[in-house]
């Protein structure tokens, strides 16, 4: 079977799971390029990803595909989901017991799409991959985790909040190009490999977890 079809397996075992936490709201599961290199992980759906059942679509979701389209990319390109494919009511924060619920299920998503590097978004994103790691402190640094490069960074809707954080995010985008050419790891075919940013990070800025 191809990506595409065992990812919907995935998304219908999900929706058969009677024992997942937030089964009120919509199941927003994932979209994009099933071969991407880059896959951005989020926290939760919104109201708005729960109305569309789409991820990121609201005003952070806006601005995270801006920062895409701004290193020439296209949004189609890259994959984008969350941690907790349910929204929480009020827009909490998900509970340990909603992500972990929901982790096996992440678990294969990520082992389907198979990307060279995950993009984890804020703080809880970024602890599902590296539990020791601090936002301010860890944010935009690559980190190896088996194969694949984690590069955790700040929240978009803590970008619409303040415009130091917002420069900060841009920033570690801007980063991004240089991380997947910089011989770490080979492109792939649907990223265009246009140089943006600093030069390519040097083997020890690659943190060893
Ligand atoms: N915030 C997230 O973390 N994910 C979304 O999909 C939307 C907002």
């Amino acid at each position: 079977m191809d990506k595409v079809g065992l990812l919907k397996e995935v998304e219908h075992e999900m929706i058969q799971n009677r024992d997942l936490p937030l089964r009120e709201a919509n199941l927003v599961f994932g979209e994009g390029d099933v071969n991407c290199s880059v896959m951005f992980i989020g926290e939760a759906p919104g109201f708005h990803e729960n109305e569309a059942k789409r991820p990121f679509v609201g005003r952070g979701g806006q601005l995270l595909r801006r920062l895409i389209r701004e290193l020439g990319w296209r949004e189609q390109d890259v994959y984008i989901t969350n941690i907790v494919k349910r929204r929480p009511p009020e827009n909490r924060d998900p509970s340990l017991e909603e992500i972990e619920a929901y982790r096996p299920y992440l678990a294969r998503q990520i082992e389907i799409i198979n990307p060279k590097i995950i993009v984890p978004l804020g703080r809880f994103s970024m602890n599902y991959f590296l539990p020791e790691a601090k936002i301010t402190r860890d944010q935009g640094r690559a980190f190896r985790v088996q194969e694949r490069l984690i590069v955790p960074m700040f929240h978009p809707a803590a970008a619409l909040r303040s415009t130091g954080v917002l420069d900060q995010l841009r920033a570690s985008f801007l980063r991004l190009p240089s991380i997947i050419t910089g011989g770490v790891f080979e492109p792939n075919a649907s990223i265009p490999s246009r140089e943006v940013g600093p030069t390519p990070p040097k083997p020890d800025q690659v943190s060893l977890f």
